[in-house]
């Protein structure tokens, strides 16, 4: 099912997005992460993510959001994005937490290859409980995350499920 918000912004609705998984978990931290992707089939690329996160016993999934197709920024000579919100509960210290979403953006075939260029996944750490954190690695919550409907339109949807 698709839901036109204007001529950029389109919300997707799939199996596993938005999905409300549990409503509570004795785990330590609350945390939002967006992900991101603009080549090959990005959905089916979430679908695998969502399951080696659920399979983990260090994080809790709560819920997910509905999947928002929206234009690039910066680089504009690349397909649209497909942005989601993912919302779990982890043990694991952010820096912890931070290097397992690396090796989950490197198994799903991640290329580093210029500012804003596309790319298969992108997680982002958008809030990580009430935390403040500004270190070389982590900023938190996430850089300009209140100005992107990337980020903020999925929330609000995942919000009302
Ligand atoms: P962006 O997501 O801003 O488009 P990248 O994903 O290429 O760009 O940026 C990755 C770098 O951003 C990582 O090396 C990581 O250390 C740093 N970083 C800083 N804050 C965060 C955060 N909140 N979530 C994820 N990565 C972050
Ligand atoms: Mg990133």
């Amino acid at each position: 099912m698709k839901k036109k918000l204007n001529d950029n912004l389109t919300l997707h609705y799939t199996n596993n997005f938005p999905k409300k998984l549990k409503s509570s978990s004795n785990k330590k931290y609350l945390v939002t992460i967006g992900i991101g992707g603009n080549i090959g089939n990005t959905k089916k690329i979430f679908d695998k993510l969502l399951l080696s996160l659920k399979s983990n016993k260090k994080f809790s999934i709560l819920r997910t959001s509905p999947l928002l197709t929206n234009p690039p920024f910066g680089f504009l000579e690349q397909n649209d994005f497909l942005n989601g919100i993912i919302a779990l509960k982890t043990n694991l210290s952010p820096n912890e937490f931070l290097k397992i979403m690396q090796r989950l953006e490197k198994r799903y075939g991640r290329k580093r290859s210029f500012q804003d260029a596309p790319r298969t996944l992108d997680i982002d750490i958008i809030f990580f409980d009430n935390k403040k954190i500004n270190t070389k690695k982590l900023i938190v919550p996430h850089k300009d995350w209140a100005n992107r409907e990337s980020v903020i339109i999925p929330l609000k949807y995942m919000m009302n499920i």
